[in-house]
């Protein structure tokens, strides 16, 4: 089975969903996306998007900001072509229909850790779900885009899949689309393109305690790295500092975010002594960029034998509370926690990854007839680590090139000019072992979030790198003797993806922003990015 299109966008979150509106424009688009078309880390985020908007704040301001926050790994150039091309996007977002919140006609600006100016345009506190309705709106008004729900993309279509150029080198692949697995109707298609566009968002289902959604598996960088792109710098996890703590025995696969907006808003970090500690670990207090945050509260959790702190925010107004953070304040209330009256117990969980997929200013990766645009991709903007809510906004800026570099360029592109063999599953039965999956999934989360933590050390990572070779091994005989199913494709990007993480932080002997090991508690001051490929060839 066959569909073709010019370009094939992977992923509904805001990157693909952006991307697509605009290339409609000039081409015809396929997006798929593995579950409902809202699924995305997007639909989750509530703060906001950084953009410098007000008169008092100035690009050179947010790009010191951001350039502060990535300890000295950020690319500079791109850092700056984030910043200014900030406004430009906050108003194509406003032309595509996205309400954001208003304060006497002009767009109301939040402040958030790190940020020396309000600059975060925002929805309330639901800023993703408001961007993601307002994209899929116009979507859906656009008859030149397919947009096919419960799609799930297995692998790129890359010389690998022929058997005449199979071994041709991996630096002059070219990549001719997807293939993609049907969720509803069990069958695989081949979509071909002139270009694909990867925008699967992050990996954080990698660790057990983790904001993103369930969709959050890294299919898009186990993928690329599959195929032969280059990654790197994926020991840049960015850990939240404050998730709503819940026991872990339910059934909810992430933890509910309690905003940075919530710290910005004046709510204050105590132990379960209600003694506040912040202003032993940063003058910024609770201001201090994420990562100090975390570790903080990680400390304060070891030290105490502690399972969470508190964030209280009771000595404000409760009609501010709710009218600022009506999102927060009802989903507390559904667990019983009243946030004006009451400290929201909080731990820090996995939210972000600031490496990924190498690409360049237009999101061109490293092989032909393929992009990467949002989390999934590592564009240099963030460096060792991201300042709050540049995400949505890295997002957004790299769509729209993206999008401008295709209309310059898609009327160069071909199809593959060699017939793509169709998905070939004979042989594999239909596994009546779900158990190794479920097992092996969170054998692989608990371990991630014990030795690939917050805090690591090289004993930590070696013991890790042997367990998950383990795991890939089990897992790959598995995929290999099995007609396929989505949780086993997760699992084995899970495994992926975990295996890219340790790799890259066994590569980084020192700490630097969001990597800290007692190994190299220092600085490095040659420190690079960390880039690598896979070198195998597949069969
Ligand atoms: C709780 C939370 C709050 C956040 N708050 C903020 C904030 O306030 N400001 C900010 O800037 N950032 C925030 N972030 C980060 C930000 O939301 C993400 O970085 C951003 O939304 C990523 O957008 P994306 O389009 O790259 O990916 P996503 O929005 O994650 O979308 C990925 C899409 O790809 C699809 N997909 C994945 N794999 C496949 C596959 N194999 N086949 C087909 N489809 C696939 C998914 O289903 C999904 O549709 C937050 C994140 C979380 C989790």
């Amino acid at each position: 089975m066959e569909l073709k299109a010019d370009v094939l966008i992977i992923g509904s979150g805001i990157a693909g969903l952006f991307a697509a509106i605009k290339i409609s424009e000039f081409a015809d688009v396929i997006l798929v996306t593995k579950k409902e078309k809202n699924e995305s880390n997007t639909n989750y985020a509530q703060g906001g998007i950084a953009a410098v908007i007000s008169g008092d704040d100035s690009f050179e301001k947010h790009i010191t900001d951001t350039l502060v926050a990535g300890a000295g790994l950020c690319n500079e150039e791109s850092v700056r072509g984030l910043v200014s091309d900030g406004p430009a996007c906050i108003n194509e977002l406003i032309n595509m229909g996205t309400r954001f919140t208003l304060e006497a006609d002009r767009l109301h600006l939040l402040r958030e850790g790190g940020h020396s100016k309000n600059r975060i345009v925002h929805a309330r506190d639901l800023t993703g779900k408001e961007v993601e309705r307002a994209l899929i709106d116009r979507v859906n008004s656009i008859p030149n885009i397919l947009l096919l729900e419960n799609c799930f993309a297995i692998d790129l279509i890359t010389e690998h899949n022929l058997q005449k150029y199979k071994h041709s080198p991996i630096n002059s692949r070219h990549c001719w689309g997807a293939y993609v697995h049907n969720s509803l109707t069990n069958q695989v298609k081949k979509i071909i393109s002139k270009v694909t566009i990867l925008a699967t968002g992050g990996v954080g289902q990698v660790y057990l305690h983790t904001t993103n959604p369930a969709i959050a598996t890294g299919d898009g960088l186990a993928m690329a790295y599959r195929a032969g792109a280059k990654v790197g710098n994926l020991e840049f996890i960015q850990f939240h500092p404050t998730a709503l703590y819940q026991d872990l025995t339910g059934s909810s696969k992430h933890s509910f975010l309690i905003s940075e907006a919530v710290r910005g808003f004046g709510g204050i970090l105590k132990n379960n002594n209600g003694e506040e500690f912040m202003n032993k670990y940063d003058q910024r207090r609770e201001l201090a960029p994420r990562d100090i945050v975390a570790r903080a509260i990680d400390n304060e959790l070891k030290k105490r034998g502690d399972d969470f702190v508190l964030l209280d925010v009771t000595h404000k107004s409760a009609d501010q509370i709710i009218e600022h953070f009506p999102n927060i304040y009802n989903h507390c209330l559904t667990q019983n926690i009243d946030i004006t009256r009451q400290p929201i117990p909080v731990v820090p969980a996995a939210h972000y990854v600031c490496g990924g997929i190498v690409v360049d200013n237009n999101g061109r990766t490293s092989l032909d007839g393929l992009l990467a645009i949002g989390e999934v991709a590592l564009t240099g903007v963030h460096g060792a680590n991201r300042l709050a809510s540049n995400s949505l906004l890295e997002a957004v800026v790299y769509a729209r090139r993206a999008a401008e570099y295709l209309r310059g360029s898609i009327g160069e592109r071909i199809y593959s000019k060699y017939e793509i063999p169709d998905w070939d599953d004979k042989g594999t039965l239909t596994a009546d072992e779900k158990i190794l999956i479920t097992h092996s999934q969170k054998e692989l989360k608990q371990l991630m979030w014990d030795y690939v933590g917050i805090v690591r050390s090289d004993l930590r990572l070696l013991f890790a790198s042997r367990r998950v070779h383990n795991l890939f091994t089990e897992v790959e005989e598995f995929y290999k003797k099995t007609k396929i199913f989505d949780s086993l494709l997760e699992l084995r990007n899970l495994v992926t993806c975990s295996y890219l993480i340790i790799k890259c932080a066994q590569l980084r002997k020192e700490s630097r922003g969001l990597h800290y090991t007692i190994d190299y508690p220092v600085q490095n001051e040659t420190a690079k990015d960390i880039i690598i490929q896979n070198t195998y060839q597949r069969s």
